[in-house]
């Protein structure tokens, strides 16, 4: 058997293309390296000839592709001497932020919003040993106080306004390139805080050899160090962003007050990387669209019982997206589409088991009445 060496995480991997010092301690638990899986029931569904794939970063350590950037980040902060990182987050970040933290040996404090935050991103918090502040207000309260709490504590600030987020989440169009041997046509992904969007447009121009772009220049950490400009592998996507109907600032060209969804992930009304998705968008030739939660939900159910992936609501909104403009033909038919499944559906159980219908049947422990809701169903 030809050797393979062991995949330990994406800084080791793409060491060359992050700004990272030799001799950097690396926080890391495996993060990346994601399956990229080509969904087949569904377009065939839907009666269309695209190949649309999923990237499930779902499947990352702590469930969501936050890990791409945490491990930069407490890495980073590690570098630095902090003995503390900080975040604002709707679940996930607080998730990864918490589970990094407990890796690197340092403290990790998180701002929830009250209520609205999904029970097993909750309990990862827990477990990691977070202090966990639940405010009373939402995501973008959350952000705020964090900003000005820096200023304050000696704390590291791992939300996505922390450059090393992007560098680190910009990996996942790497390895998308790499397994396709070229860009997608388009690329799909939810837009909450705008962070994802816009670390994909990165890594995307970085591959295609114009990584001298606005957007990466604007990487004043690194100086530009991290810049990849080897090999051109063809052409970068369109970018897609897609947003919940009840938090959609980028639909309305302005911030959004009191941004509302059942999407928890992408409950945010005042984008941090505003200008960087717009241009992503605008370099790009893309755009945004909206969804209701009903539709938001139609897909996660679509996608969990015909292709057998269970991703969060917030993901789904990716592949709701790609279906609608797939069918109106704003994604042509030869399109090579990827969508991004940013997390797991086990984070939010709930939600899941809210919607079960029929699916649970209670019977009596006798053989009759097991086999008679059995045959019901063949
Ligand atoms: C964070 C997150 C998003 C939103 O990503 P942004 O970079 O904030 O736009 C979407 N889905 C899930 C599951 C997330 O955790």
């Amino acid at each position: 058997m030809p050797f393979r060496p062991r995949y330990t995480g994406l800084i080791d991997k793409y060491r060359d293309r992050l700004p990272v010092p030799d001799d950097a301690r690396v926080i890391s638990l495996g993060e990346g390296n994601t399956p990229l899986i080509r969904l087949n029931n569904i377009p065939r569904k839907i009666g269309k000839n695209v190949d649309l794939y999923v990237k499930f970063e779902g499947l990352n350590p702590t469930g969501s592709f936050k890990d791409r950037g945490m491990t930069m980040a407490v890495t980073e902060a590690v570098e630095q001497g902090s003995q503390a990182i900080i975040c604002a987050s709707t679940g996930n970040t607080s998730a990864s932020a918490a589970a990094y933290a407990a890796r690197a040996g340092i403290q990790s404090f998180v701002l929830i919003p009250d209520g609205k935050i999904a029970m097993g991103k909750l309990a990862q918090a827990i477990m990691h040993g977070a202090r966990v502040l639940q405010i009373e207000g939402n995501f973008d309260d959350g952000m705020r106080l964090v900003k000005e709490l820096a200023a304050h504590a000696p704390v590291t600030i791992v939300n996505s306004i922390n450059p090393y987020r992007l560098q680190g989440q910009k990996t996942a169009a790497f390895e998308i390139v790499e397994e396709l041997e070229r860009a997608p046509d388009f690329h799909c992904l939810p837009v909450g805080n705008a962070g994802n969007i816009t670390a994909h447009w990165i890594g995307y121009c970085e591959c295609s050899g114009r990584g001298e772009g606005a957007l990466t220049q604007a990487c004043s950490f690194c100086k530009g160090s991290c810049r990849y400009a080897s090999a051109i592998v063809g052409d970068r996507p369109v970018m897609v962003g897609y947003q919940a109907a009840g938090a959609n600032p980028f639909l309305r060209g302005e911030m959004v007050d009191e941004p509302d969804t059942v999407a928890t992930a992408i409950r945010i009304g005042h984008p941090q990387s505003w200008d960087q998705a717009w241009a992503a968008s605008r370099e790009s030739g893309g755009w945004f669209d909206q969804f209701e939660d009903s539709e938001i939900l139609t897909a996660q159910r679509l996608l969990a019982d015909h292709d057998g992936v269970f991703c969060e609501p917030a993901s789904a909104i990716s592949v709701a997206g790609a279906l609608r403009d797939i069918r109106s033909g704003r994604i042509p038919e030869g399109s090579t589409v990827v969508c991004t499944l940013t997390g797991h559906g086990l984070k939010d159980p709930d939600v899941a088991i809210r919607q079960a219908g029929d699916a649970i049947v209670k019977v009596a422990a006798e053989l009759d009445a097991v086999k008679r809701a059995i045959l019901d169903r063949l």
